[in-house]
């Protein structure tokens, strides 16, 4: 049994080590910037995903904010309009992999592809090529940078808004998870679809809308990740 408990807790360790959302063994994986500045980057993967999504570029259109959204080629492919319309309102639009589909995260060559499709179809939607790769579920391995590096990608991670998400728990429950995590320099993630194949997200929306006012009440300003991070969004 104390065997068992310090494998389960060596586990552990290994995993928060390399692999938690934190850890920066792997490979440069910023969470947040190092600021004093009271400025977080709202970040939304897994769309476009409508209506979800112009709702949710409607909620930030109201509330005068930028934000940065990570998506599946598979989904740009799918509402291309949006895409377009995320960058005209001044959004950063990054490189999410094209199937969300972790089988094909592993070996070099199924990631090598699945960035690089995503890349043809992401270009000529936001006028340049992407400068900035989120895995999903921030899943790395030493093999991701390699392939990273060669295309000019910086890898961007951040604090999941709340791990039931997922789920689309009472809006309040996500308006919560932010404002725990909230301090300066923070990169959330929240998602504005579901993999690559959608799914409601009305309490994202709800909670985002929520949200901003009671961070700027708190002093918050809202950026980029590219801005945060002082990286570029396009190579
Ligand atoms: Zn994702």
């Amino acid at each position: 049994m104390k065997a068992l408990t310090a494998m389960a807790a060596g586990l552990g360790a290994g995993y928060w080590f390399t692999a938690s959302q934190w850890s920066q063994a792997l490979g440069p994986f910023p969470f947040r910037a190092p600021t004093d500045e009271p400025v977080i980057a709202l970040t939304f993967d897994d769309g476009p995903n409508e209506p979800y999504t112009g709702r949710l570029a409607d909620v930030l259109a109201h509330h005068e904010v930028h934000a940065t959204f990570f998506e599946p080629g598979a989904c740009a492919e799918r509402f291309p309009d949006t895409t377009r319309r995320l960058v005209a309102e001044g959004h950063t639009v990054g490189n999410h992999s094209f199937h969300h589909d972790i089988r094909l995260l592993v070996r070099r060559t199924d990631l090598a592809d699945e960035i690089d499709r995503t890349q043809d179809v992401l270009t000529p939607l936001v006028g340049g090529v992407p400068a900035l790769y989120r895995p999903p579920w921030l899943f790395r391995h030493p093999g991701l940078f390699t392939e990273l590096d060669a295309r000019g990608l910086t890898a961007v991670g951040g604090e999941f808004c709340h791990p039931l998400e997922v789920f689309q728990p009472d809006p309040q429950v996500l308006v919560d998870g932010i404002l725990r995590r909230a301090r300066p320099g923070l990169i959330i993630v929240c998602h504005d679809g579901y993999n690559a194949t959608g799914a409601p997200r009305d309490a994202t929306i709800e909670a985002v809308d929520r949200v901003i006012p009671l961070l700027k009440e708190r002093g918050f300003g809202f950026v980029t990740v590219d801005t945060l991070l002082g990286v570029p969004a396009l190579q």
